[in-house]
């Protein structure tokens, strides 16, 4: 592997089989396979200054190892993910739990046995559980929003209690909406959870962080004689793409494009822009051994900022007298300014204009979309490596 900024002068797209736009999970996984399984001479142009995409994680000034784009945890229930990422890192293992601040007094969150007794007291807490038990099973999730439909006035309260001080501020924080504006899908990734386990991902078998860092997870991948890897190269300076052809350099392009970026972006948001969510990160690097008692604590009735991470408690880093905290403010993304794209937002109309842009490159064999940019999906970690080895698959079976 190399690693290089810039494109070199006279670089030559045809000496490659294959090019990759983007270094994050879904462009990385993509160069390995096929360098592995076709012998491909891969390039991969991204345009900032590092590899590992949203997933990148360095050491602050201070020395303690951050996550620049926002806490990543890994979890997975794909056993194939899991063994395909496991080639490149040992885990150190993360149950990842999150607290709510619900006006100062801290709740697990999804929001459970223990939060009912925080909520409602010792015996009501324990009446209101029992009744929760004996409507949907013990151990069970249940959505918010399907609790809100129920009858029984007691189970009401709870959820009214539960939709108030965990779900609506954060929401609106988050969207810009509220919970029965959003998608449901989104809502579902945080249900309450009728039992004692108090970890976020509770079913997940395989969870944990990387030993080293997510970023060494990402050289070792890319680590490969037939890969080359060039930052601070906006593909969209070399690559052009119409309905019928894609170039690159100013040249026919016949090997395979793997394209991981935003697709309007790449036809100059000739359609109108596909609307994101963007978060400003703001880190802060305090004096002492540890700020809070968990990886997250979500802020879900005060304060304009929705969640407050200490990476030193999810990374299990040894360093006394100071740790780095990271708080996320998240709003509009503005499309053409530099931002980031972090979040997509789920709904019909900006799936149908997706869905335009997509059909615009549905002819061209050779011209690949995946990851979180170019599906337009809210996916985890996982699920983008998933995309990327289902997308590598085809194409090495073609090959
Ligand atoms: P990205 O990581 O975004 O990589 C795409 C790359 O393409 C970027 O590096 C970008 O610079 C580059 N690129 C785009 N356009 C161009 C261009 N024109 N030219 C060159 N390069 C280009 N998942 C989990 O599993 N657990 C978590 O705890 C978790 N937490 C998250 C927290 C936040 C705040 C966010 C936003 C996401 C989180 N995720 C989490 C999701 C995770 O970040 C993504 O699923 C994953 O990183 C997506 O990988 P990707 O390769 O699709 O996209
Ligand atoms: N959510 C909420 N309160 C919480 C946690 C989550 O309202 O304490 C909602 C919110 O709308 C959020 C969604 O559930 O966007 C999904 O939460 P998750 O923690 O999975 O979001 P992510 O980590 O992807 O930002």
């Amino acid at each position: 592997m190399s690693i290089e900024s810039g494109l070199p002068a006279g670089f030559n797209p045809s000496a490659y089989d294959a090019i990759v736009v983007g270094a994050g999970y879904a462009g990385a996984v993509c160069a390995r396979r096929l360098a592995e399984a076709c012998n491909y001479k891969v390039a991969i142009l991204e345009r900032r200054n590092h590899i590992a995409g949203n997933a990148y994680d360095c050491y602050d000034e201070a020395g303690v190892l951050i996550h620049k784009y926002g806490p990543h945890i890994y979890h997975t229930y794909n056993d194939r993910v899991h063994e395909f990422l496991s080639r490149f890192t040992d885990w150190t293992p993360y149950q990842h739990k999150v607290l709510a601040n619900i006006n100062g007094t801290l709740m697990p969150v999804p929001f459970n046995h223990a939060s009912l007794k925080l909520a409602f007291g010792d015996q009501k807490g324990e009446r209101l559980y029992q009744k929760l038990v004996a409507e949907f099973g013990k151990d069970k999730k249940v959505r918010i929003l399907e609790l809100r439909q129920k009858n029984d006035p007691e189970l009401h309260e709870v959820a009214d209690y539960v939709y108030e001080n965990v779900f609506l501020h954060y929401t609106m924080k988050q969207w810009g909406k509220t919970p029965d504006q959003i998608d449901p899908a989104v809502m579902g990734r945080v249900p309450v959870f009728i039992g004692d386990d108090d970890r976020y991902f509770p079913q997940a078998p395989h969870q944990g962080m990387p030993a080293d860092s997510y970023t060494q997870l990402f050289e070792r991948m890319l680590d490969h004689d037939l890969i080359n890897v060039y930052l601070n190269v906006d593909a969209r300076d070399v690559l052009q793409v119409s309905e019928t052809k894609a170039t690159v350099c100013g040249q026919p392009y016949g090997g395979e494009i793997i394209y991981t970026g935003a697709l309007d972006e790449l036809f100059g948001m000739d359609l109108g822009a596909l609307p994101y969510r963007t978060v400003d990160m703001v880190f802060e690097t305090l004096p002492v051994d540890q700020f809070q008692p968990v990886g997250t604590v979500n802020y879900t009735v005060s304060e304009n900022f929705t969640r407050i991470t200490e990476f030193k408690n999810m990374t299990g880093q040894k360093l006394p007298g100071k740790t780095t905290i990271l708080r996320e403010y998240s709003r509009t993304y503005l499309p053409g300014m530099g931002e980031t794209p972090y979040y997509v937002i789920n709904e019909p109309e900006n799936i149908a204009l997706y869905k335009r842009y997509r059909e615009r490159v549905s002819g061209l064999l050779n011209f690949h979309v995946v990851g979180r940019l170019a599906e337009y999906r809210y996916y985890d970690m996982d699920g983008v490596v998933a995309s990327a080895l289902d997308l590598s698959d085809e194409i090495i079976n073609q090959h």
